[in-house]
């Protein structure tokens, strides 16, 4: 296993495999890696085969966390991190530094972003404003260093699984997209790096975000019912916690987003909740 830090090695490395027909699955994150992160290594290794390069990319990226967020506090680990790719079979980890990924933006020299128009809109969208522009952005550039033939997302960040869904449609980026289902602590709360950050009070009702998918899916099972009646039997049952706060809980069609008026068993529901000041996702098929 390689790390690489600069873009320019990456490129001439994503080149060098495109010549030679050696196809590159790859794997976007933050770091501070866990069991959901690799289940995405492992698939982009299913999706290429064992000659292929897996690329890992570790980067916090800035532009995706407004100035309110947790950008200083995202938990990071990069010796940890190393050792669970090199055990996942990872052949390479991408980790530039905000100097090499946003040449002249401290002094304000950089001005090009990727953004989408519609997906973007709702949901993280309305809660982060400038947040899918920072993952965009971001992609957009990872993919053009990278160059992978496949890359693949999680499906416990559905919204913007879709948006980069479109994006690559839109702007003929020419590889495939992989969605892989979210993984899941034994208690059903979603593993993500910012658990780290929750206290062991806030941490037993975390929890709340699977039960409230467990909840929807019960009351759809009995019948279809009006998105708004479920979203405010939800907000009650959440209210329950003392450490948690709803921020919102959304009905949806899976594939364009949109709101739906009804809530019936395949209609998407996602939903956001502060446990303190770290926020929590997690999203389901009813
Ligand atoms: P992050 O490091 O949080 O930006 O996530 C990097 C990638 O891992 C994204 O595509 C996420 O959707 C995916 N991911 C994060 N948590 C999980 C999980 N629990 N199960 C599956 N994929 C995940």
């Amino acid at each position: 296993m390689r790390v690489i830090r600069s873009t320019a090695a990456m490129q001439r490395l994503a080149r060098r495999c495109q010549r030679e027909g050696r196809r590159v699955g790859f794997v976007p994150t933050m770091g501070y890696l866990h069991a959901g992160h690799l289940s995405l290594v492992h698939r982009a290794r299913r999706a290429i085969g064992p000659k292929g390069l897996v690329v890992v990319s570790i980067y916090v990226n800035p532009t995706q966390f407004a100035p309110t967020e947790d950008l200083a506090k995202y938990p990071r680990d990069f010796a940890r991190d190393a050792r669970l790719c090199r055990e996942a079979g990872v052949d390479i980890i991408f980790a530039p530094s905000d100097a090499e990924m946003y040449p002249g933006k401290s002094d304000g020299r950089y001005s090009a972003y990727v953004v989408e128009e519609k997906l973007s809109r709702g949901m993280e969208g309305a809660s982060r404003p400038t947040h899918f522009r920072g993952v965009t952005t971001v992609v957009a550039k990872l993919f053009h260093l990278v160059l992978p033939d496949v890359a693949v997302f999680g499906a416990k960040d559905w919204q913007q699984a879709a948006i980069v869904r479109r994006m690559v449609r839109d702007l003929n980026f020419p590889l495939r997209l992989i969605v892989a289902p979210t993984v899941r602590e034994r208690d059903g709360l979603a593993l993500s790096s910012r658990n780290k950050l929750l206290t062991p009070g806030q941490r037993a009702q975390a929890t709340v975000l699977s039960r409230a998918l467990a909840r929807a899916r019960a009351a759809v099972k009995r019948g279809p019912l009006p998105a708004a009646r479920l979203k405010a039997d939800l907000a009650r049952f959440i209210a329950r916690e003392p450490l948690a706060r709803l921020d919102y809980v959304e009905c949806f069609d899976a594939d364009t987003l949109q709101p739906a008026a009804r809530a019936a068993r395949g209609t998407h529901l996602a939903l956001a909740v502060f446990a303190g000041k770290t926020r929590l996702i997690d999203n389901g098929r009813l």
